[in-house]
């Protein structure tokens, strides 16, 4: 049955993975146009747009953290679940092993990586009916752990960190949005997308919030109540300062879905879903006798699609800092929050597992004035060796109990990831020479460009994304935002944004 399933699902994977659809490309194209020139937030707009190109041209991964795979599929009384469950299984596999999807799912007790994103939980996949006996419908989101992790629930009423006490009113549903938006800042890779859901119980709602990211970001809400709350939201909520990957600027979120669902009388949750701007969302109508694709959802493929930058590379200002490692103690003292920086030379992978290994062991390269760069990139092998195929940043925050040490103990001179570090980082950047680079979350095709070649890989044991893989990198743009002297964008943007939270919350 359905002979075509199995391919027309592969297809959809590799297009959910390596190509943005319209709506999301039109939003990010206005925030890009709201953006004045010059600054942190328009020069990172700059270069996740030519990744958004470079991932098609290349059929390549928008972002290395190719997320949790979740399809909605709705389909005909009587058709055999259980063959679909299996295929799509399959085919989640089959574009692992091609390199569209990077091997994302852990056994939770050991860690170990099952290698082919297939697993206990993973793909989601939930069946719906429907009395249309000619076709099935399916739906994808590949939703990463950045964003996923700044998912958040509220339980009313609640007091709110600068923004005071949240009722059990839509007053009160504005202000946990407003929070979770805030929360996320450069870690969720903003400018993000949120789903909401306004009651339910704590499962149901976050599932009805995720759902309502497969909604279009222009869509109008049915409900007038939800339709006006959704339009406030996206009103005030870009006036928090926090911009591009959090470097301060006018856009912070690309759009705002919110659902109700009924509750009990004692709960009132607010759940909300955050999605960054790799907002990797597709579907497809099937032919229910055969599996073939009839249509895709959210984008045509009579209209191609228009390229997102304006320009062929990074534009330089002329103010970069070009600096190659090993770096010494005076270069890197002489950066300063908000320079831009060209890194050329040698670069080491790590992330969890590395961090958490140097604690006990020594490194397996020397680390002395060396760049270490939070990441977990997609890899793969063919007979001339191993290729990164995407390589944008990791939540750096993960880190923080590890790299205050990491970089004492081994001389590490640049940290590079995304979203920031905390104060034990800082001060251990201060006193032993050493600066935070922020790259562009998400920017996994830019990045991957970046990487003239690699030249080695220690503690593969750990897997091909917790490996450390030796690169030789070339012109790698990044922007201090913690330097040597304790000072942290992060930090002020932080700030900023939460007085303006408090301004718009009351
Ligand atoms: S863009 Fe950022 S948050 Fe989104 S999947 Fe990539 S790394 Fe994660």
């Amino acid at each position: 049955m359905l002979p075509s399933f199995f391919d027309s699902l592969v297809s959809l994977i590799v297009k959910t993975s390596t190509d943005l659809p319209p709506d999301v490309r039109a939003a990010m194209a206005v925030a890009r146009a709201q953006e004045p020139a010059g600054t942190q937030s328009s020069q990172a707009l700059a270069i996740i747009a030519e990744n958004i190109d470079l991932a098609v041209t290349d059929e390549g991964a928008i972002c290395q953290d190719t997320g949790m795979p979740t399809f909605e599929v709705t389909a005909p009384v009587g058709a055999n679940q259980l063959v679909m469950q299996t295929q799509i299984r399959d085919a989640i596999a089959e574009a692992t092993r091609r390199g569209k999807l990077r091997p994302n799912s852990v056994d939770s007790i050991t860690g170990e990586n099952s290698g082919d994103n297939v697993g206990p939980g993973t793909p989601v996949v939930h069946f719906h009916q429907w009395e249309n006996d000619s076709e099935i419908e399916v739906k994808l989101i590949l939703k990463g752990g950045g964003c996923e992790n700044m998912n958040a629930q509220y339980s009313l009423p609640a007091d709110l960190p600068n923004l005071g006490r949240a009722d059990r009113s839509l007053d009160g549903v504005r202000k946990c949005i407003l929070h979770a938006v805030w929360n996320a800042q450069g870690k969720g890779c903003a400018p993000g997308a949120l789903g909401v859901c306004v009651g339910g119980d704590r499962t149901s709602g976050y599932e009805k919030a995720k759902a309502q990211l497969f909604r279009t970001l222009d869509d109008i809400n049915p409900d007038p109540r939800l339709a006006e709350l959704e339009a406030s939201i996206m009103g005030e909520v870009n006036r928090l300062g926090i911009g591009t990957m959090g470097f301060g600027g006018r856009v912070s979120l690309i759009g705002c879905k919110i659902a109700a669902l009924n509750r009990l009388p004692a709960s009132f949750f607010v759940s909300v879903a955050y999605n960054c701007w790799a907002f990797r969302r597709l579907g497809v109508v099937l032919d229910a006798r055969t599996g073939d694709i009839t249509r895709w959802l959210y984008r045509d493929p009579a209209i191609p699609a228009v390229a997102m930058a304006d320009q062929a590379g990074f534009q330089r200002t002329g103010r970069e800092v070009v600096l190659r490692t090993p770096l010494t103690d005076e270069q890197v003292r002489s950066l300063k929050v908000g320079d831009v920086v060209l890194l050329s030379g040698r670069a080491y992978t790590g992330r969890d597992a590395v961090h958490h290994h140097l604690m006990k062991h020594a490194p397996p390269v020397d680390l002395n004035g060396a760049a270490l760069y939070h990441c977990g990139p997609v890899v793969a092998k063919d007979r001339s060796g191993w290729k990164i195929t995407a390589a944008g940043p990791t939540t750096s925050i993960r880190e923080e109990p590890y790299q205050a040490d990491v970089i004492t103990r081994y001389g590490v001179r640049a940290v590079i990831g995304k979203g920031g570090m905390g104060a034990k980082t800082l001060a251990a950047l201060k006193g032993a020479g050493a600066v935070y680079l922020n790259a562009i979350g998400g920017a996994a095709q830019f990045y991957a460009r970046a990487i003239k070649s690699v030249d080695g890989v220690s503690l593969l044991e750990f897997g091909t994304p917790e490996a450390m893989w030796h690169l030789t990198i070339e012109d790698f743009p990044a922007i201090v935002t913690m330097d040597a002297h304790g000072n942290s964008l992060h930090k002020d943007v932080e700030q900023e944004s939460a007085r303006e939270l408090a301004g718009i919350g009351t």
